[in-house]
């Protein structure tokens, strides 16, 4: 099977996904790339997680082009591959509907820093894409400029894009967005979140890239 190890990646991801209810129903989609071979492996469309299997996993090239598998790639799958095609360096991606980080989303809101583990993103600031019609290139552009240098943004009215050189760090990131978005929504019921300095963030940066954070 070709990618094998990475359409497995995909079906624990998912399910994993599923299990911690970060997104609701069969709203998310999570891929990996290999990139020696220039092949991204995506989860199919409306599927559940527990019945999916590697086989259901769909691979497909950098241009869109369906390489392996007899379902349909998740509707996402163009900014999957824009993330993939605009930084080398993102090795995984994982977009979700999670409830408090979509909460910001339908306000247009930013997430600042509000409590260190923000720093997962790799910026202090998560911005928020303009809103586009799910799974159009539209959305995939917004979304992938408005990464900038970092590894998630929110997507308006719509949901969270949380990438990483890896699987293993973009879905944790997708799991300390909705921590944060969640302290920020709670924070923000009852007064005023302190923000941390950019300044701050880059110092829990480098501390995390001395050790393994996951
Ligand atoms: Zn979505």
């Amino acid at each position: 099977m070709i990618l094998q190890s990475e359409r497995e990646q995909v079906v624990a991801h998912c399910r994993h996904m599923g299990a911690l209810r970060l997104t609701p129903g069969t709203s998310g989609n999570i891929s990996l790339i290999n990139a020696e071979r220039g092949f991204m492996a995506i989860s199919p469309s409306s599927m559940s997680y527990e019945a999916m299997t590697a086989a259901d996993v769909v691979v497909m090239n950098l241009d869109a082009e369906l390489v392996d598998g007899a379902r349909r790639p998740s509707t996402e799958y163009a900014m999957h591959l824009a993330c993939y095609r605009a930084r080398p360096d993102i090795g995984a991606v994982v977009h979700t509907h999670s409830p408090a980080a979509t909460t910001l989303a339908t306000l247009g809101w930013e997430l600042p820093a509000i409590h260190y583990m923000i720093a997962y993103s790799g910026v202090s600031l998560v911005r928020c894409a303009p809103y586009h019609l799910f799974g159009t290139v539209g959305l995939a552009d917004a979304a992938t400029e408005c990464l900038g240098r970092g590894y998630a943004c929110l997507l308006e009215s719509h949901g969270v894009l949380a990438t990483g050189p890896d699987i293993g760090r973009a879905f944790a990131l997708a799991e300390q967005l909705e921590f944060c978005a969640d302290l920020y929504l709670r924070a923000q019921s009852v007064g005023t979140p302190k923000i941390l300095s950019d300044d701050q963030i880059q110092q829990v940066i480098a501390r995390f890239s001395s050790y393994s954070v996951q």
